[in-house]
C-alpha cells in the first residue's frame, strides 16, 4: 500500500535503553516451528515445510446499477499440512462494511448494511459427491466452518458457499466506485484463511487499518457484467473472442509483441469494444494469493509488452485510465518490471500481466494496482514502482502482511529505492524517509516494529514502523554486509520463499547465514524496542573523539572533522561498531581538531543539539 505523507518534525525527547547481546529472538511460535522440522535456523524453509493450496472455481454476477455482487464459489482445499481439525476459517473481508463491525478506517454511512457479506449457503461436498450442511457462525471478518469430521493432513476438503454482497460505492477503501460506472472490486469472495506451521489457523480479523493474508490458490472464474462494462482482472481472459471485436483482439495482439504502446480503448472506439453489452468473462490464473477485478465501460486502454528474462514469453503491461496524462505511467511500469527482474531482487516478474488502474490511492494486487494519478512525476513514479514492487513481497513470497506489515512493506520500500533515486527528478528517498521516521522517534505512543500491526493503531506509528524504520535499517544493513551480499540476501530469500510463508525470524536468520555476521544485536535494536535514533560526540581529548549512542538504535557513524590545518576528513563505520552492548566509540586522529559534526541527512537523529563539536578559541 502507498504510505502517507508525514508532516515533518523535529523532536528532541529521547530516552535510552539498554542493549545486550543477543542470542536468540523473543517469542516461541516460530521456535516450536523449527523443533517440528518445518522452519530453520539459516532462513531456509525446513525439510518438513509444507504449504496448504487451495483452488477456486467461482461463477459470480456484478450489478452495476444496484452494486449487487452475487456469486456461488467452490473451494477445493488442500490441506497439506496442519493438526487434525474440524474447523475451517474463510476471510469475510468485506464486512468491514458490515453494521456492528469493528473497524478503524472510516466508511461513508451509506455504503454500511445490515448483512455485510451475506452467506446464504454453505455446504461440504464429501467424498461420495453427497452435500452436507455444516454448522457455521460469522465473527467480524471471518466466516468459521464446522466441518462434517475431522480434517486432516493430506486430504482435500471441498467446500461450496453462495453469497451476496452490496458494493460500496461511496468509500475507496483500497477500492470502490469511481466516475460513473467504474468500478475496482477487491477482497470480494469468501477466501479460504491461510492455515500455517507457526499461527494455526489465521483468525486475525481486519479492521481497515492492517493488511491482509492471503493463501497460493488457482482461480478459474466466471464474471458476468453487462453495461457494456469492460473487465480487466488477475489472471488470464479464457474467452475474448466470444468477448471482443476483431479489431480489438488485433490491437491486443499488437501490443503484446511490442515495446511500443498501443491504445487499445480510445474515446473514439470505446462504443465498440464488445461484441455484446452483458458478457462472461472467463479469468484463471494460477499460483496467485488472491484475485481482484476492475470494469468501466468509460476508460483508456493502453497497452505494451516486455521480455523481463530470456525464454519467458513476454509480460503484458497495460494502463486503463480516465485522465490521457496518465498514459505515461506506462513507461514506468516498464522500466519497474525490467529492473525488478534483473537487478533486485533479480527474480524475472513471475505474472503474465501487469495492469494499472486509475482509481485511487495505491493499492497493490496479483497483477493489478488501483492508484491515483497526482500528475507530479516523482510521485506518479513512486507509487507505481512502489505497487508493482509488492508482486514479489506480498505475493510471490506469502509474507504476513496482516500481522507484521513491515515485512512486504520495508522490503517494498528498500529494494527499488535505488532504482527510484535514479528516475525521480527532484527526490531523494532516504532522506524522506528519514525525515518521517523522526516524527515518531521518542514519542510516548511509539511501539516497537515487531509489534503486530493489528496492534499498532496510531497510524503515523503503524505507517513509520512499516515503512521507513525497516526501509533504513535494510539500507543501513546493506552498509554492513555490502551491495554484493545484500544483492544475493534479497534474491536467494525471495527464491526460497516462493509460494510459502516466510515469517520476519526466516529473515533476519537468512541474512545472518548468508552473510556470516551475527546481526541479532542490529535487529534487535532496529525492530524490538523503541529506541530513539541518537548519536553525540560527548568528548574530544587528545585528538580522541569520544561519541556515544545515546538512543540504543545501531546508526551508522558518519564524521566530518575541520582540521586546525584547514584541511576536512570524513570518517564512516557501519552500525556494527555499536555490536556488544557497546555505546560508546572512540576514534584517534592525528591532527588538531577544529570542527566536528556527526549525522547527515541520510542517518535519522532525534537530538540535533549534541551533534557538533568545536574547539575553544
Ligand atoms: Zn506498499
Amino acid at each position: 500500500m502507498k504510505l502517507l505523507n508525514i508532516i515533518v518534525l523535529s523532536l528532541t525527547v529521547f530516552f535510552c535503553l539498554e542493549v545486550s547481546a543477543q542470542t536468540e529472538y523473543p517469542g516461541k511460535n516460530f521456535y516450536v516451528a523449527v523443533k517440528n522440522g518445518t522452519r530453520t535456523l539459516t532462513g531456509v524453509p525446513g525439510k518438513d515445510y509444507k504449504n496448504n493450496f487451495a483452488e477456486y472455481k467461482i461463477d459470480a454476477k456484478f450489478d452495476s446499477q444496484t452494486h449487487i455482487l452475487e456469486g456461488e464459489e467452490t473451494i477445493l482445499y488442500h490441506y497439506n499440512s496442519g493438526a487434525p481439525t474440524t474447523t475451517m476459517v474463510v476471510n469475510l473481508y468485506r464486512n468491514i462494511y458490515k453494521k456492528g463491525v469493528q473497524r478503524l478506517r472510516q466508511c461513508a454511512v451509506e455504503d454500511i448494511t445490515d448483512e455485510g457479506m451475506e452467506i446464504l449457503d454453505v455446504q461440504q461436498i464429501l467424498k461420495t459427491g453427497k452435500n452436507s450442511d455444516v454448522f457455521t457462525s460469522i465473527s467480524g471478518t471471518k466466516l468459521f466452518i464446522t466441518l462434517n469430521g475431522r480434517m486432516k493432513e493430506g486430504e482435500t476438503v471441498s467446500i461450496y458457499i453462495k453469497w451476496r454482497n452490496k458494493i460500496a460505492a461511496n468509500t475507496h477503501h483500497r477500492g470502490g466506485k469511481y466516475r460513473e460506472n467504474s468500478w475496482f472490486i477487491p477482497y470480494w469472495y469468501p477466501q479460504i484463511a491461510v492455515y500455517d506451521d507457526i499461527y494455526g489457523w489465521d483468525r486475525i480479523n481486519h479492521s481497515g487499518n492492517e493488511e491482509f493474508l492471503f493463501e497460493f490458490a488457482n482461480y478459474d472464474v466466471n464474471l458476468t457484467i453487462a453495461d457494456n462494462l469492460c473487465v480487466w482482472a488477475t489472471g488470464e481472459l479464457q474467452n475474448r473472442d466470444q468477448i471482443f471485436n476483431k479489431n480489438i483482439i488485433t490491437l491486443i495482439d499488437k501490443a503484446s509483441r511490442t515495446n511500443a504502446k498501443i491504445d487499445i480503448i480510445t474515446p473514439q472506439n470505446r462504443s465498440a469494444v464488445l461484441k455484446q453489452s452483458q458478457n462472461t468473462w472467463h479469468f484463471k490464473a494460477d499460483s496467485v494469493p488472491d484475485f481482484v477485478f476492475a470494469c468501466s465501460n468509460e476508460v483508456n486502454w493502453t497497452m505494451s509488452s516486455l521480455q523481463v528474462a530470456p525464454k519467458k514469453p513476454r509480460t503484458k503491461t497495460s494502463v486503463v485510465y480516465f485522465d490521457g496524462r496518465f498514459k505515461g505511467v506506462l513507461d514506468m511500469v516498464n522500466k519497474t518490471l525490467d529492473y525488478l527482474s534483473n537487478q533486485r531482487p533479480n527474480v524475472p516478474y513471475p505474472y503474465s500481466h501487469m495492469t494499472i488502474f486509475q482509481g485511487s490511492g495505491g493499492m497493490e494486487f496479483p497483477m493489478m494496482v488501483n492508484e491515483d494519478f497526482d500528475n507530479n512525476y516523482d510521485d506518479d513514479f513512486f507509487t507505481t514502482s512502489h505497487e508493482v514492487t509488492h508482486s514479489y513481497f506480498p505475493f510471490m513470497t506469502g509474507m504476513y502482511q496482516n500481522r507484521y506489515a513491515f515485512m512486504d512493506e520495508g522490503l517494498t520500500m528498500f529494494v527499488p529505492q535505488i532504482f527510484q533515486n535514479n528516475n525521480f527528478e527532484h527526490r531523494d528517498i532516504i532522506t524522506s524517509a528519514v525525515r518521517n521516521m523522526l516524527y515518531s522517534q521518542g514519542s510516548d505512543d511509539n511501539v516497537p516494529v515487531m509489534t503486530p500491526s493489528y496492534s499498532q493503531t496510531d497510524l503515523w506509528v503503524y505507517t513509520i514502523n512499516s515503512y521507513y524504520k525497516p526501509q533504513l535499517a535494510y539500507t543501513f544493513l546493506e552498509d554492513i554486509v555490502g551491495e554484493e551480499v545484500m544483492s544475493k540476501i534479497l534474491k536467494e530469500f525471495t527464491l526460497n520463499w516462493i509460494g510459502k510463508h516466510p515469517h520476519p525470524y526466516d529473515f533476519f536468520n537468512f541474512c545472518e547465514h548468508v552473510s556470516s555476521l551475527n546481526l541479532k544485536e542490529f535487529f534487535y535494536s532496529w525492530f524490538f524496542i523503541t529506541g530513539v535514533p541518537d548519536l553525540a560526540v560527548i568528548q574530544v581529548k587528545d585528538n580522541v573523539i569520544t561519541i556515544e549512542n545515546k538512543g540504543s538504535i545501531m546508526l551508522p557513524i558518519y564524521l566530518k572533522i575541520n582540521y586546525k590545518d584547514g584541511t576536512t576528513e570524513i570518517i564512516e563505520r557501519n552500525a556494527l561498531c555499536w555490536a556488544g552492548g557497546n555505546n560508546v566509540v572512540n576514534m584517534s586522529v592525528k591532527k588538531d581538531i577544529e570542527f566536528i559534526q556527526i549525522g547527515n541527512e541520510r542517518i535519522p537523529d532525534a537530538d540535533l543539539s549534541n551533534n557538533n563539536w568545536r574547539a575553544d578559541k
